[in-house]
C-alpha cells in the first residue's frame, strides 16, 4: 500500500508554516505558505496539472532504449521511411526449433515471444524458425497489443526478472538500429520539452549497431548520426539540450577491455558524450565496483579526466558499493538505495558534492522498496545529501517525469523549497560544460520565477491551457487516468 497525504497532517503543517515564516523569507527548513495550502486544497488532477507545467530542470538518469514507448517503437520498426529503410520480424509462435539463441550478450533466451529481429536476421534462420516470426507490421489487433505490452512492466507479476531477463533481449535487432535510437531521441526531447524538463544525459552506445544487410556501423559513423538528427530544427526546436554518457555493462568478462575502449571514445567525441557510466544488475557480484579501480587508475594516468556517474545501491543487501563507487571516482550515484544502511559513506556524503540520481517508479516496480514508505529518498533529500529525481527506463515503466514528481510530492510532502531544489540540482551536478550549464540554471531559475508568479496571481486558473500528457503509472497506481494517453487509447 502507498501512503498518501493526509488532509490532517498538511493542516498541521500550514499552521506550523504560518509560525516558521514570520517576517523572514524562507529558506532551508522553511516553507512557502502557498504552496502548502495549495497542496492542501488541490486534488490529484489540480496536483498533476500543477507538476506537469512546473519547470524542470534536466534527467540525469535515461537510458535511451529504455526511455522509449511501446507505441514510439511500433511506429519505428514499421515505418520504412523513419527507420532507415529497415524491415522488421517478431516471434509470434514456439514452433520447438532447434536454439536460436544470439543477442549482443549472448543471453537470449529461446522461449521467448515477441523477440524481434530485422531481415538480414530473419533471412539467416531456419525454415522452422521462420515460421516462428511475422513482420511486425503484419500483426493483427490482439497480436499488436500484446507486443506493446512485451515492452513494459504492466502486469502485478512482472518485476525485476522480466525486466532484466527479458526486456532488453527481446528488443534485441530493433536496439541495434542507429536511425531508430536518433529518431528516439528527438522524440524524447520534444516529450520531455513539454513537460518542462531542459536537459537530457542519456545512457546509450555506438557500438554493435547493424546496417540493414547485418553488416556492422563504424562507431564513430553511428556518433555521427545521432550528432546530425540532434542538429536538425525539429530537435533544436525543442529547447532541450542534450548529451550522452557511455555505459559499461559491467559483469561481463571482457568487461575492462571495454571500459578502455569506451573511455578512449569518450575522450575524442567530447562534444556529445560527457561522462561514462556502469549499467547491468548489481546482483551479479561479477560486476562489483572494485573490479574497475585497477582500468580507471591506468586510464586516468595519460587521459584527462572523464566524470563518472555510477548505477550504486540498487540492490537488496547491505554493503559498500556506494562507498567502493565514490572511490572509482563517482561524483554521481545512481538509485543509491542501500546508500541508507551505509552511515559512514551517508556522513561523507552530506552536504557535499556527490549527487543520488533517485528513481521512485523504477525503485517501486522492480521491488527494490515494496512501498514508499520504506524508500531512503526524504533521507536523503532531509539531511542535505544532494538528490535529484530521474526516470530511468520510463518506456518501460509507462510514465514520465511528472509522475516521479507527482510520487515525491504525494508520498513524502514535499515544501516547495525542496521541490525546486530537485531541478536545481539535476542542473548543477550535470556533466554538461560550465557555459552551457550556467545557462541552463539561469533559464531555470527565470522559468521558476515565471511560474511562481503567474500561479500565486492566479491559482489553478493560470494553468487552464495546460494539457498534461501523461501514460500508464499515474492511472494503474494512483486512479489518475484522466491525463493517461495509454488509458485513453485503450478505452
Ligand atoms: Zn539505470
Amino acid at each position: 500500500m502507498n501512503r498518501r497525504l493526509k488532509p490532517g497532517i498538511l493542516r498541521s503543517t500550514i499552521l506550523c508554516a504560518g509560525l516558521l515564516l514570520g517576517a523572514a523569507s524562507p529558506g532551508a527548513g522553511a516553507v512557502e505558505n502557498w504552496f502548502e495550502e495549495f497542496k492542501a486544497g488541490a486534488d490529484d488532477r489540480d496536483l498533476y496539472r500543477f507538476l506537469y507545467a512546473l519547470p524542470k530542470g534536466g534527467d540525469l538518469h535515461n537510458h535511451m532504449t529504455g526511455s522509449n514507448f511501446s507505441e514510439w517503437w511500433y511506429q519505428l520498426a514499421t515505418d520504412r521511411q523513419l527507420n532507415g529503410g529497415y524491415q522488421y520480424y517478431t516471434r509470434v509462435r514456439i514452433g520447438n526449433c532447434a536454439g536460436y539463441g544470439r543477442d549482443m550478450f549472448g543471453q537470449t533466451p529461446y522461449l521467448m515471444y515477441f523477440h524481434n529481429l530485422q531481415a538480414s536476421s530473419y533471412r539467416a534462420l531456419s525454415d522452422c524458425e521462420k515460421g516462428e516470426y511475422k513482420k511486425i507490421g503484419a500483426l493483427d489487433a490482439e497480436e499488436k497489443a500484446a507486443w506493446l505490452d512485451s515492452l513494459r512492466l504492466d502486469k502485478k507479476h512482472e518485476g525485476r526478472e522480466e525486466f532484466f531477463q527479458t526486456h532488453w533481449q527481446r528488443l534485441a535487432d530493433l536496439g541495434q538500429n542507429p536511425y531508430i535510437n536518433a529518431e528516439m531521441l528527438v522524440r524524447n526531447m520534444q516529450a520531455f520539452a513539454r513537460e518542462g524538463v531542459r536537459y537530457i544525459e542519456t545512457m546509450g552506445g555506438t557500438r554493435f549497431y547493424k546496417k540493414p544487410d547485418g553488416s556492422a556501423f563504424e562507431a564513430d559513423a553511428v556518433a555521427d548520426i545521432f550528432r546530425d538528427r540532434l542538429a536538425e530544427p525539429d530537435a533544436r526546436e525543442t529547447g532541450v539540450t542534450l548529451r550522452m554518457q557511455y555505459f559499461l555493462l559491467r559483469f561481463i568478462d571482457s568487461a575492462e577491455r571495454d571500459l578502455e575502449w569506451i573511455y578512449r571514445f569518450v575522450d575524442r567525441h567530447r562534444d556529445l558524450y560527457v561522462g561514462i557510466n556502469m549499467v547491468g544488475r548489481e546482483d551479479n557480484d561479477k560486476g562489483y565496483p572494485l573490479r574497475f579501480l585497477p582500468t580507471l587508475r591506468k586510464l586516468r594516468r595519460d587521459i584527462p579526466g572523464i566524470p563518472l556517474a555510477i548505477h550504486a545501491g540498487e540492490v537488496d543487501e547491505p554493503n559498500h558499493h556506494v562507498r567502493d563507487t565514490l572511490l572509482l571516482g563517482a561524483s554521481r550515484i545512481g538509485h543509491g538505495v542501500n546508500l541508507i544502511s551505509d552511515p559512514d559513506t551517508m556522513l561523507l556524503m552530506r552536504n557535499g558534492d556527490y549527487l543520488v540520481e533517485i528513481n521512485l517508479i523504477s525503485n517501486l516496480l522492480l521491488d527494490y522498496v515494496d512501498d514508499y514508505g520504506e524508500h531512503p529518498f526524504p533521507e536523503y533529500l532531509r539531511t542535505g545529501i544532494p538528490v535529484a529525481l530521474s526516470t530511468d527506463d520510463r518506456g518501460m515503466w509507462d510514465s514520465n517525469m511528472t509522475d516521479e514528481y507527482f510520487v515525491a510530492v504525494k508520498e513524502f510532502n514535499l515544501s516547495w523549497e525542496e521541490l525546486i531544489s530537485l531541478g536545481r540540482n539535476s542542473l548543477q551536478h550535470s556533466f554538461v560544460d560550465s557555459e552551457t550549464k550556467a545557462a541552463l540554471l539561469g533559464d531555470y531559475e527565470a522559468r521558476l520565477r515565471r511560474f511562481e508568479q503567474r500561479f500565486r496571481r492566479r491559482g489553478m486558473a493560470g494553468l487552464s491551457d495546460v494539457v498534461p500528457h501523461s501514460h500508464g503509472f499515474t492511472c494503474e497506481h494512483y486512479g489518475l487516468c484522466e491525463f493517461s494517453a495509454t488509458a485513453v487509447a485503450s478505452n
